[in-house]
Parts: structure tokens; sequence; C-alpha cells
């Protein structure tokens, strides 16, 4: 089935069909779901339904690209991701509709998303020449020790909906850069902007084989993917709850594995801080894709002595912000990915009331659709509200209080989870003391964007393992050979 109301200047980039060792293909019974826009319930398109036969020879095409791929120059690969990302940027604005489409974000924030997701193809392609091992001073003069990298294999990638674009390209960049060929499961509700990236990679000339999708059931799918023996890495982007179950189906394999899951970031706002920066980085940090980034700002901890006045300055920012749908100009927030998702949220936002949190700001889902939930500042919040203790996943900001630095830090730790954190303070010494006791593997000091293809993006405790974007990601993808060789000295 082809849609055409997305109004693309280049219709080939709606794919509706499986993309396996070069070719589109439908499933193999012909089966499709529906894909929809979460602002209004329409139908987009109908896409593969696949399972476990397209997935096995999905892994296949990767073993048999494999060999072919992993031989060939830094500098090829490089050259090939290149054209990759100039092929994205040059349709930036058609996979940006398509995203807005499927998945709500403003198509402003939708834009960023393709420019960022593209900024990791071009770190990328630059590292793959920067792949370096190793001599190792030997105990004897007999011998050289000598430590190469190479490609772990066959790599899965499993991503959610919430950045359709940038999740896949974080995993396929830098899997590619390393010499890895990679089978993608993206989203069941997004993966228009998966295939859209396929289908530029084809065009760039990326041999066929070395990038394979298969979108459909996802316990099917990802029981192949777990536990073929072929798939030497799976790199998992989602829920903590669906992370621990991939990870204990990898056992069996024993294979490498990244980890990026959920989080319950803390955003500790001191009494020094510089109160409009901080609330410019709660919008950022808090409403940007309607609060569903796993690095949100989750819980957000105000000394004492200006609560009153961070309340007020972001209950009127917030009352500012501009609910619709995502292509319509003006908008700040879009609708929240499905109405489970809103009902959830108005769930928590209603928990936290009858424990004797204030709505301050919004707190009711929208006139505009089951999908819509208002941009929503809760204060007064305790410890025990599920709303500080579970991830959010929606727009709304919860404020706690605190007295001392010693009790901002006992709450941002108190949790399993690890992935960002946001402190807001002018004292150098606090910044440092502060920064040291987070349990987080990214802490935002006086700043609220905090992800960017440079940097090293990931979590600790149960947000999980494993690094993507800066030199750290590449390491996800390589393996370490060391070779011993003796007979020297004649
Ligand atoms: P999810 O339910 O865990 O889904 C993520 C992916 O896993 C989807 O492709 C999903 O497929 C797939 N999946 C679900 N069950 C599976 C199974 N049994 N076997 C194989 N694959 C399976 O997460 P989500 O709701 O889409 O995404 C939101 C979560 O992702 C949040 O917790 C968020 O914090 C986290 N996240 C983390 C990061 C990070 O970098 N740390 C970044 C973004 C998001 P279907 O779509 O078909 O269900």
């Amino acid at each position: 089935m082809r849609e055409t109301g997305f109004n693309l200047n280049d219709p080939e980039l709606l794919r509706t069909a499986a993309f396996i060792d070069g070719s589109w293909v439908p499933a193999d019974d012909g089966a499709s779901y529906l894909v929809t826009d979460p602002a209004c319930g329409r139908t987009l398109a109908g896409v593969a339904n696949c399972g476990a036969n397209e997935t096995l020879r999905a892994i296949d095409a990767a073993s048999a690209a494999l060999l072919g791929w992993r031989n060939t120059s830094a500098k090829e690969r490089a050259n090939s991701l290149r054209r990759w990302f100039e092929l994205i940027n040059a349709s930036c604005e058609d996979l940006a509709r398509l995203l807005t489409a499927e998945q709500g974000k403003p198509l402003a924030e939708a834009r960023g998303e393709i420019t960022y997701g593209a900024s990791y193809i071009e770190w990328f392609a630059e590292e793959s020449k920067r792949i370096y091992g190793d001599t190792i001073q030997p105990g004897s003069n007999n011998q050289r020790l000598i430590v190469l990298k190479e490609p772990v294999g066959v790599v899965a990638c499993i991503t959610p909906w919430n950045f359709p674009n940038a999740m896949l390209t974080r995993k396929i960049a830098p899997a590619l850069a390393a010499g890895c060929t990679v089978v993608c499961k993206p989203a069941e509700a997004t993966p228009l902007s998966a295939f859209a990236l396929a289908e530029l990679a084809q065009r760039a000339g990326i041999p066929r084989g070395v990038i394979n999708m298969v979108t459909g059931d996802p316990a099917k799918i990802g029981g192949v993917l777990t536990r073929h023996a072929q798939v030497r890495k799976l790199s998992f982007t989602g829920s903590t709850r669906v992370g621990k179950q991939l990870l204990a189906d990898c056992a069996g394999t024993v294979k490498r594995t990244s980890m990026e899951l959920g989080g319950n970031a803390p955003f500790v706002v001191f009494e020094d801080a510089d109160i409009d920066a901080a609330v410019a980085g709660a919008l950022a940090s808090k409403f940007r894709n309607a609060g569903q980034t796993c690095v949100c700002a989750n819980r957000f901890l105000v000394q004492d002595s200006i609560y009153e006045r961070f309340t007020s300055a972001l209950v009127a920012a917030v009352n500012a912000m501009t609910l619709g749908r995502g292509d319509e100009a003006g908008v700040d927030i879009g609708p929240m990915i499905n109405a489970d998702a809103a009902d959830k949220v108005i769930g928590l936002i209603n928990h936290a009331r009858t424990l004797g949190a204030r709505v301050a700001a919004g707190g009711r889902r929208s006139k505009l659709g089951s999908t819509f939930v208002e941009p929503t500042v809760l204060t007064e919040v305790t410890s025990e509200m599920r709303v500080c203790r579970e991830e959010i996943f929606g727009p709304v900001a919860p404020l706690q209080r605190f007295t001392t630095e010693g009790d901002a830090i006992a709450l941002a730790n108190d949790t399993r989870a690890g992935l960002a954190a946001y402190v807001y303070t002018r004292d150098m010494g606090r910044i440092w003391r502060v920064s040291d006791a987070m349990e987080y593997g990214i802490v935002g000091v006086n700043e609220g964007t905090i992800s960017n293809e440079m940097a090293p993006f990931g979590g600790i405790k149960e947000s999980g393992h494993g690094r993507e974007g800066s030199r750290y990601g590449m390491d996800d993808y390589l393996e370490i050979k060391y070779l011993c060789m003796g007979g020297i000295e004649s």
C-alpha cells in the first residue's frame, strides 16, 4: 500500500517493504500493519509485517556481505558514509515530514533530529580512518606484541520510536565505519523514517546486504536476532524492561551488547543558579519531544530559598508554550506517540495529586485529542509519588524541595537509573562536588541540551552500558585481537 499524503519532493523516499539484501521485499505471507499519525489517528501507510523467516534471510544477507565490507579500506567506507550523510542532508525536508507524520514531534524538532542523526554519520565517517591498534613492549627481544582492532561482525540494532532517525544512525554509522554489517529492527510505530534512511544508503552506494531492515512482530524478530549465532552483537535502545529481557536472550550465544535504556534524570537547581538559564534549560530538557526522551528531566529538585521564584518563572514559560499538531506552524509541543502513553501520563499526574501535589500549570488531556497532554508543572511533589519513581516520558515537570547540598545529592541518586542528570549552580566548588557525586553517565552543568556526536552518550546502573557517539562510540563495534610474534631474533 502506497500513500501520497506526505507531499514529498522525492516520493521514492516513502518505502513500506522490508529491506533485505539490497531489495525491497514484502513479508513472506504478504501481511502488513498500519502506521498511523499520532496527532489524529489517520492511516499513513501499510508496512511489511515480518517475522522469523525474513529476519533469518536478513542475517544471511548481512553475513554474506560482511567479508567484502570489512575488507574495504577505511577510506572507502568513509567515502560511502560521507555520501550517505550528504544525501540525508539534501533530503532533510522530506525526511522531517515523514518523521513528524509518524512520530508527531514539531517539524522544527524533526528537522533538528535529521541534522543531529546525520551528524553521527559524518563523525563516524571521519573516525573510521582513525581506528588505531597498539604495539606493546615485549618481555623479550625475541617477541613483538601487537594489538589489532577488528569489526565485531554482524550487528543487530533495535531502536525505539522517540527518535526514529537518530537512534538508528547512532548505531549504523559506527557499525559500518568499523566494518560491521547490520540488521535493524526499527520501532513498529515509526518504520518510515528508517526505510527512508535505507533508501538513501542504497543510493549512496553502500553495498547490498551491508544494511538490512525488518519491521513487524518484535518478539519474533527479536527472538531470532538475539539467539542467532551469526549475530555477534546487539545494540539496543529502548526501555529497561525490554533491555533486561534481551540481555538474558543474548546470553545463550554470549553476544556483545550495548544497552541504551530508560532514565530518571534529576534536574537540580541551587539557590545561586542563574534562574533564567535554569528555566531555559528546563524547557529544553523537559519538554522537547513532548517529554519523550530518555534524558528528559524527570524530577526537578529545587532549593527551598528559590523554590517560589523558580516555580513562577517556569510556570510562566510553560504557559506560553503552544500545543498542537507537529506540522502546524508555531507549535512547541506535539502529541504523544499514542493514547496509551497519554493515559499513563495522566495517571501519573492524578496519582501525584491524590498524594498532595499541586497543579501549577496544565494537568489535563487537551481538547485537541486523546494523544495531547497539556504541558504540566506539579509543585510540592515528594519522593513516594510515582511521578518521581517512574520514567514519566511525557510533558510533566514535578518540582520537589530540598534544603542542603547533601539532600540534593541523596535525592538525585535515589533511583536505579543512571543516564543523565542536570545541575544549575554558579559556585565552582559545588559544580565539581556535585558532578563527582552524581551516579550518572552524563551530567549537564548549567546546560539542558547535552547530546551531540562528539560526546559519549550512555548510562550506568540500570540505564545500560556502552556509549554512542564520540571516539568511545567506535569501541562498541570493535574487537581486540592480540598478535604475539615470536622467533624475531636469529
Ligand atoms: P521499548 O518498548 O523497549 O521498545 C524499543 C524497541 O524494542 C522497539 O523497536 C520495540 O519494538 C522493541 N521490542 C519490544 N519488545 C521486544 C522484544 N521482545 N524483542 C525484541 N524487540 C522488542 O521502548 P519504547 O517505548 O519504544 O522507547 C522508550 C524507551 O526507550 C524509554 O524507556 C526511553 O528512556 C528509552 N530510550 C533510551 C535511550 C538511551 O539512549 N538511553 C534513547 C531513547 C529512548 P516495537 O516498537 O515493535 O514494540
